[in-house]
């Protein structure tokens, strides 16, 4: 039996009709590190339902906020998606996980590269101020299929800038780039070059014809100076691995660093 907490949903909210995020309490005993899953799910005929979630808040915030898809026949999120304040949530007390920074090779720019729900543990990153004292630039890529899929749109763009601690840092280093794949989508950062600003091919493209450094104003990926975080469906991780790796990059795990890291954002059944 799994040694689990019980804590409080305390706020949810529904981007779309596919997609929420809600937050709990989170009991003072709880840590982990920025980018780390826990199991977490409900209480069902009296067992815990529980499955795999990225935390996507970050690890010095009081509260603990979790970025799920709704699978309408699905075990636990056809449940989930109909809590409100003040349910209980059941949890693992341990998080664990490879997505951490600390594995990483220390570099001057860091790719974080996410599909889907796959943005979730990246949400905790880019709210990790230690990131911005690691790396010159942080490159966020959030690729979805719809414009109603691009859920921390506002927070990334318009409130982490604003933050009264680290604002300047992730105004001058935080680089985000949202592309969705299946409907038209204009879109320009502060620091993208070109002048086309459709922004829709899938981030394996991106990453293959050099277009994403470029647009972003960097210089094409290199094994010194590039570290990427990668999380997401797993087509996308094995054409992205199978990219990097061909160009000499090599996957970081608990044993040894390296200049890539990947997670899962779930396991296709
Ligand atoms: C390491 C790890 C971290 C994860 N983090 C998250 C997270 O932060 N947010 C989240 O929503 N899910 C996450 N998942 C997936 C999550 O564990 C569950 O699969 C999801 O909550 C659906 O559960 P379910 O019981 O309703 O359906 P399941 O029976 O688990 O899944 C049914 C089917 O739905 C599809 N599916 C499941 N999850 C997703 C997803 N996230 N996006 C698109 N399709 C999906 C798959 O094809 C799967 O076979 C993670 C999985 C892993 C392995």
């Amino acid at each position: 039996m799994r040694n689990t907490i019980t804590e409080t949903v305390t706020k949810v909210h529904h981007w779309n009709d596919t997609l929420f995020s809600f937050k709990t309490t989170r009991a003072s005993s709880f840590t982990f590190e920025n980018g780390q899953f826990v199991m977490i799910g409900l209480e069902v005929d009296g067992r815990p339902l529980l499955r795999a979630y990225s935390i996507a808040s970050a690890n010095y915030e009081e509260e603990l906020e979790f970025f799920s898809i709704k699978v309408p026949d699905g075990a636990l999120t056809s449940r989930l998606q109909k809590i409100q304040p003040g349910d209980a949530l059941t949890l693992t007390v341990k998080a664990t996980g490879t997505l951490v920074p600390g594995y990483l090779k220390p570099g001057k720019h860091l790719y974080l590269l996410a599909s889907g729900t796959g943005l979730a543990p990246f949400m905790s990153i880019i709210k990790d101020p230690f990131i911005y004292d690691a790396y010159e630039k942080v490159v966020l890529v959030h690729s979805v299929r719809y414009v109603s899929e691009l859920a921390y749109k506002d927070e990334i763009e318009k409130i982490l800038p604003n933050n009264e601690y680290f604002g300047d840092q992730v105004r001058d280093k935080l680089v985000y780039y949202p592309t969705v794949t299946r409907e038209a989508f204009e879109y320009q950062s502060a620091s993208e070059a070109a002048n086309d600003k459709s922004h829709h091919t899938r981030i394996t493209e991106l990453l293959a014809q050099g277009q994403l450094s470029q647009d972003v104003g960097l210089p094409d990926i290199n094994i010194e100076d590039d570290r990427f975080m990668i999380c997401g469906n797993n087509d996308m991780l094995q054409d992205l691995m199978d990219i990097l790796n061909e160009r000499g990059f090599s996957k970081a795990n608990s044993r040894s660093l390296g200049e890539y890291v990947i997670e899962q954002a779930f396991i296709e059944k």
